[in-house]
């Protein structure tokens, strides 16, 4: 039973093939510079070596046809023919307040989601090219749509809503939606498995540290709270992105740069962050590289990200009554001891202990605090695709 899982960028388009019988990956890649000069297809067979085609390809149809020929290929494609796939699964940035878990994409659907482009103008459309790409090349294939936002729809009023007007609410549908909730289910899942507890008898704070970040808490397997909020920018300070402001910050700012919104949006969203602090890069690893040669922008920069996040699982252990359980995942929350320990240090009041030799693992499921450590904390990496996957197999195939 093979299941293809898309993810569609606005110029890119992520792939990854499973066989279900035992969730293996046979395939994987990426379409890049979609409709812009010098696209290409990176490919990978599992256990093969990737293989690289420069074409052509000048919008998401194109591009779904292109991973087609690659999966059909003879020599490094995984599929004899298009009939062995029995469903796809869609990564969907948001479905507003509709979903509160993955649905089969129909017209219904479809129509729902147009309307949430409002809410996610860079991130919906894209994905909706994707669902439209498939239904052309394979019109009577089973579609799964997996929303960023479903897992947090669990959140009450009191963490989703904001101080404005409340009419603001009801007629615009402002409020705190919250973003990687298919990587904050799946990691708060696997450390409760890890840990050999029931994921509905835990307190547990989950750190998804990449290029953008946010940090959720997921009581008794619910998510209620997260630091993204109506947009991915606010929280924590992330690679490019400003994380919380104060909102007066940007009219401020504006008058005085005389710029309008889309240039302030522009600044908040790719030009702060790590970057805009350090003047050095959007990647940690540069920045720490800086802070370790003296750049003291690129220590403060660095020392903002972990204040940040020590806030968050503060308030979070507070807003739950309590913590048990810390878990670290995407590329910084992997790979970066030093984020975790400058993360975790100063939080020993809080049960929080970690084991310096063990925080020295890269990702790698991997419990990192001391044994008498009363908040266990871990590494988790990530895997949306095989949570879209799981997803779809259940949704489209097992309730036929
Ligand atoms: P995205 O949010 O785009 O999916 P990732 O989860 O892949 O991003 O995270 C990318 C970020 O992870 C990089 O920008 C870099 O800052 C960080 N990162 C990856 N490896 C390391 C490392 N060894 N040390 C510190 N940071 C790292």
């Amino acid at each position: 039973m093979k299941i293809l899982v898309i993810n569609c960028g606005s110029s890119s388009l992520k792939y990854q093939l499973f066989d279900m019988t035992d969730e293996s990956v046979l395939a994987k890649g990426l379409v890049e510079r979609i409709g812009i000069e010098g696209a290409r297809i990176k490919h990978t067979r599992t256990g093969m070596d990737s293989v690289i085609k420069n074409t052509d390809i000048s919008n998401h149809k194109v591009a779904f046809k292109v991973v087609v020929e690659a999966l059909l290929d003879e020599k490094h494609g995984v599929l004899k023919s298009l009939d062995e796939l029995a469903a796809v699964g869609h990564r969907v940035v948001h479905a507003g307040e509709k979903y509160a878990g993955s649905v089969m994409i129909t017209q219904d659907v479809i129509n729902a989601l147009e309307e949430c482009v409002p809410l996610a103008p860079l991130h919906n459309p894209a994905n909706l090219m994707g669902i439209y790409a498939v239904t052309d090349a394979l019109p009577n294939i089973p579609q799964v749509g997996v929303f960023d936002t479903a897992f947090h729809q669990t959140m009450p009023g009191c963490a989703y809503m904001y101080g404005v007007p409340y009419h603001y609410y009801e007629k615009y549908k402002v409020r705190r939606y919250g973003f990687h909730g298919t990587s904050h289910f799946y990691v708060s899942r696997r450390a409760a498995e890890i840990l050999g507890k029931p994921v509905e008898s835990l307190n547990i704070v989950t750190c998804h540290m990449g290029n953008g970040s946010s940090i959720a808490a997921v009581k008794g397997g619910k998510s209620v709270d997260t630091s993204m909020g109506f947009s991915p920018l606010p929280g924590v300070i992330m690679g490019t992105r400003s994380g919380d402001v104060d909102p007066l910050l940007i009219s401020f700012l504006a008058e005085q740069e005389g710029i309008d919104n889309k240039a302030m949006s522009h600044i908040l969203n790719k030009e702060s962050g790590l970057l805009g602090i350090s003047g050095i890069s959007s990647d940690l690893r540069d920045v720490e590289e800086a802070a370790d040669n003296g750049n003291s922008r690129a220590k403060l920069a660095e020392d903002m990200l972990y204040y940040g996040v020590k806030k968050y699982i503060g308030s979070y252990a507070a807003a739950m009554g309590g913590l048990d359980v810390l878990v670290f995942t995407a590329g910084i929350g992997e790979n970066s001891a030093r984020a975790r320990e400058g993360i975790c240090s100063g939080l020993e009041f809080m049960g929080v202990k970690i084991d310096r030799e063990k925080n020295k693992v890269r990702a790698k499921e991997t419990v990192i605090s001391t044994e008498d450590s009363r908040v266990k904390v871990l590494i988790v990496p990530t895997d949306e695709e095989l949570v879209i996957a799981r997803d779809t197999k259940k949704i489209a195939l097992d309730r036929r």
